[in-house]
């Protein structure tokens, strides 16, 4: 349908991107550690650290490198029992293969969060680190995961790839665990391609891991850590190289400053738009968390009262035939998101029936921070609209 938004281009890079991209160009300057001082990724890892209100940041080539640095820093033993939420992407499970350590996957509930009871059940049968992913942005009940892993005494690891601008209390996403890590991926809130990004308050996790990024021989003298942090790591740690450079940081940079716009437009967008899906009887987005105020780029919502995997089918089909692409994360063949098709991961495939159950009629749609009230309520008309012919039929028959 030809007045359908588009919902996948992203924004332009703000101008100011230019002229640093083209002092870059004419120099030849794109590696990070050539200037003796004040690279493009120096000065971005100085400014993102200070915007989250984190003492040290790292940046590197993706959010799943800084997974697997943040594992890797924490010298977690080989086969480590890494537990996650079991509703993830799958470079999350990938990223900790990739560490020599093992996923264990946790049951989500309805609302996208962690069952905090299958969580304490997990944690029971043996668990050496915790990695939250925050999914699409949704906020697991940290509290409560906080709680947990003071009492077994293990490190937590926050994917906050998706959540930059999310807060919990009133606390930036990201700094609650040891370890928070981002993306720059063209589909999160600060567009670079791709790029990613660890915070900490720990300086001998952020030494270790700022070594292990690709900081060889002194290069480390070029990050502001205090230097015996460094000094005890020299030649004995792996060096895994994945780097950022000059060119993604010199597009990273100027998007800082338009991060609290996207996150306030998001937000109204996507409360909007949640608002009108509530009041069919066939669609529902979950509620948000007290403690948590999001920054969302993209809507998840269930179908209610579904009988057959046909009728989700007949849902996604006639959204499409509106204009509107809807993900269902268990319908699709081969989706990323299905832990069921994480077949990398060693042993058998778990059982997680209420992840599975949610997967099976939960819907995503993309909505950008720019899109029009216009572009919304297109939206909205076309889900609303597709429901109602899809769930509305049968009734009509029945009477
Ligand atoms: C995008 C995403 C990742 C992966 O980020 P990359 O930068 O592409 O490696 C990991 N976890 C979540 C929740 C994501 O949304």
């Amino acid at each position: 349908m030809s007045n359908a938004p588009n919902v996948y281009d992203a924004e332009p890079i703000p101008a100011a991107a230019r002229a640093e991209i083209e002092r870059l160009l004419n120099s030849g300057d794109l590696f990070r550690y050539t200037a003796p001082e004040n690279a493009p990724v120096a000065l971005l890892e100085r400014e993102f650290a200070e915007m989250m209100g984190a003492k040290y940041a790292l940046c590197v080539a993706s959010c799943s490198a800084a997974l697997f640095l943040s594992l890797k820093a924490l010298d977690l033993p080989r086969g480590a029992r890494v537990l996650i939420p079991a509703f993830t992407f799958g470079a999350v499970p990938s990223a900790i293969v990739h560490a020599d350590c093992q996923p264990v996957l946790v049951e989500v509930g309805d609302n996208y969060r962690i069952d905090i009871n299958d969580f304490r059940a997990k944690l029971n049968q043996g668990a050496d680190a915790i990695l939250i992913s925050h999914m699409r942005g949704h906020t697991s009940d940290m509290d409560a995961i906080m709680a947990l892993a003071a009492e077994y005494d293990l490190p937590v690891v926050e994917d906050a790839a998706h959540s930059l601008g999310t807060t919990w209390h009133g606390r930036n996403i990201g700094t609650i665990g040891k370890i928070g890590c981002f993306s720059f991926q063209s589909y999160k809130l600060i567009n670079a391609g791709e790029g990613g990004v660890m915070i900490t308050d720990d300086p001998d996790l952020i030494a270790r891991a700022i070594i292990m990024s690709g900081a060889y021989e002194h290069n480390w003298k070029k990050h502001p850590v205090l230097q015996d942090h460094f000094a005890r790591w020299q030649n004995k740690l792996p060096l895994y190289n994945t780097r950022m450079q000059n060119l993604s940081a010199a597009v990273i940079r100027p998007q800082l400053a338009e991060v609290p716009r996207r996150v306030r437009d998001g937000r109204a967008n996507h409360d909007y738009v949640a608002e009108r899906l509530n009041r069919s009887a066939w669609l529902a987005v979950p509620d948000k968390l007290d403690a948590e105020e999001r920054a969302p780029d993209s809507i998840q919502f269930n179908l209610v009262g579904l009988n057959s995997e046909d009728s989700a089918r007949a849902f996604q089909d006639a959204a499409n035939a509106r204009g509107i692409s809807v993900q269902i994360f268990g319908l699709s063949t081969d989706n990323a998101r299905a832990y069921w098709n994480w077949e990398f991961i060693d042993g058998p495939v778990p059982d997680l029936p209420q992840t599975k159950a949610m997967l099976m009629r939960a819907c995503d749609v993309r909505l950008p921070a720019r899109l029009t009230r216009e572009d919304l309520d297109y939206i909205v008309d076309a889900l609303v609209g597709a429901a109602e012919q899809v769930f509305d039929a049968p009734r009509a028959f029945g009477t």
